[in-house]
């Protein structure tokens, strides 16, 4: 079998970890498999070279340079404990102290000019990644395995939307296939950078935070791989953050589609984009864990399974602000809508979440709170003729809201289901602000205030739990 594997930052984080990362693609190629490996920054790198940005900015040289040593420890302390003293691990180190050094320039010419572009900063968090993989693959070598590593950078090539970039697939596709399937089929374990890619004028881009998972789903697409396993730092996907609620349990199966709605409205464990390139080729997905391997993980895939129960899972999404259009002019004037989400993607917005009231009067969406002045003056500007014309009301922003979701493909063509749910609210005395239901209606989503979060996650998690006893283990 051919297969790729992603190693988050926890499973890189330590020594103890990557040891344990090391032990897993040994068994895999032992037992015969090509195994294309894609790994994280250790953890919390990511953050530390996006505070030395920040300090570059401020133009604190101590902030930046104290941040470039604490990364070079971590990495140092752990191929310390790794390898033994001598050639190998002093190439290593070198090649480390090179990319730390480049760090450092980067810095410094951001603390002359003052500011970050997005390009530079993109630049700076991908040593997060080039290092880690260079370690990993340093190390993995010393046990005898025949592993290089390969900057995605070269595969993958990406929109110049920095920060965020959009992977240009038939080019991305072309690469992997040309350059990268050949290393693999060779024998060779490639040590894959996650999270980064490239523009085609060469420029480093970043596909997001928490991308690496987008990453790896992209290698696994395009090297065809038999399956893709994202090793992570819990058992696989709950019925809700273990973090929200210490009763989560592991789901045996989750649907492409599902997994796709937990993603997107806050369940961390796999970044929105993952099952996007692997869903034609319907490669199965599983998400394990490094630190308990013995564990089957969640196996997700393209068939849904009813198991009779309409909540599988609860996410929530925190920091976020409801947005209100509302206004007695509103009522069948075509366009407000339209012209409403689009100057909020000029705001540079994302909508979490929308609902129009049946009335016509008034509708409201959802976007992160750092956002939510800004679409709000946006929005304003854009309906200024309707507004001075009392057609339209000033632009309403509701902070310190939440949006929480109950997913289950169990509830499509199941009526009754969001009157359970919001009966289960009403008697807790949640107060629910919005509702929507996602497209692919194995969703529901609502809006409440933020301090209502535990009660209503953990009422709506006691269905989710009754549901996954009832349901049947699977490998
Ligand atoms: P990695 O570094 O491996 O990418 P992340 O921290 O990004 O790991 O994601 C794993 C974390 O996601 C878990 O530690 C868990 O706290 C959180 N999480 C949130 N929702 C869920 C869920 N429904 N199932 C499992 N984990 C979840
Ligand atoms: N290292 C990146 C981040 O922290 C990408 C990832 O871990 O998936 O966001
Ligand atoms: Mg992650």
């Amino acid at each position: 079998m051919n297969i790729t594997m992603k190693f988050g930052g926890t499973s890189v984080g330590s020594a103890q970890a990557i040891e344990n990362v090391v032990q897993i693609v040994q068994e895999a190629v032992s037992a015969g498999h090509q195994v294309a490996v894609v790994v994280s920054a250790m953890s919390g790198v990511t953050d530390m070279l996006l505070n030395s940005v920040q300090a570059a900015v401020k133009g604190d040289k101590w902030g930046f340079i104290q941040l470039n040593n604490e990364i070079r420890d971590k990495h140092t302390n752990a191929l310390h404990e790794l390898m033994p003293a001598g050639r190998n691990r002093d190439d290593i180190l070198g090649q480390l102290d090179a990319m730390l050094r480049k760090h450092q320039d980067l810095c410094e010419a951001i603390s002359i000019l003052g500011e970050a572009t997005p390009r530079i900063m993109d630049a700076i968090v991908s040593y997060g990644e080039r290092m880690s993989s260079r370690m990993v693959a340093a190390v993995m070598a010393d046990r005898g395995l025949h592993a290089q590593a390969l900057d995605a950078s070269q595969y993958i090539i990406t929109n110049d939307d920095h920060q965020n970039a959009e992977p240009l697939w038939l080019e991305t596709a072309e690469r992997i296939h040309s350059h990268l399937r050949p290393i693999v089929e060779s024998g060779v374990v490639p040590v894959l950078t996650g999270f980064i890619g490239a523009a085609r004028s060469g420029a480093v881009t970043t596909l997001g935070r928490g991308g690496s998972d987008f990453s790896a789903s992209i290698f696994a697409a395009y090297l065809n791989s038999d399956e893709l396993i994202i090793w992570t730092d819990v058992d696989g996907v709950m019925t809700t953050d273990p973090r929200l609620d210490r009763r989560a349990k592991v789901l045996p199966y989750v649907s492409y589609a599902e997994v796709g709605e937990l993603a997107f409205y806050g369940a961390k464990v796999l970044h929105p984009k993952t099952v996007q390139p692997i869903i034609q080729k319907k490669i199965p997905l599983r998400v394990r864990n490094t630190f308990n391997p013995r564990h089957p993980g969640t196996l997700i895939g393209a068939e849904t399974q009813d198991t009779g129960h309409f909540i599988r899972a609860v996410t929530c999404v925190r920091k976020v602000s409801m947005l209100t259009v509302s206004g007695k002019g509103m009522l069948g004037v075509p366009g407000i809508a339209g012209r409403t989400f689009l100057a909020t993607a000029r705001a540079g917005a994302s909508i979490l979440m929308i609902s129009q009231s049946s009335s016509e009067q008034s509708f409201c969406f959802t976007v992160v709170d750092q956002k939510a002045q800004a679409v709000k003056e946006m929005v304003e500007q854009e309906l200024a003729a309707e507004i001075a014309r009392q057609d339209v009301d000033s632009v309403d922003v509701m902070g310190e809201v939440a949006i929480v979701t109950v997913v289950g493909a169990g509830m499509r063509h199941r009526p009754g289901v969001a009157g359970k749910v919001f009966s289960i609210m009403g008697n807790n005395n949640v107060n629910v602000l919005s509702i929507a239901q996602g497209s692919s209606e194995c969703s529901i989503s609502f809006v409440v205030d933020e301090r209502d979060i535990p009660v209503a996650v953990e009422r709506l998690h006691d269905l989710a739990l009754e549901a996954a006893q009832a349901e049947p283990s699977r490998a």
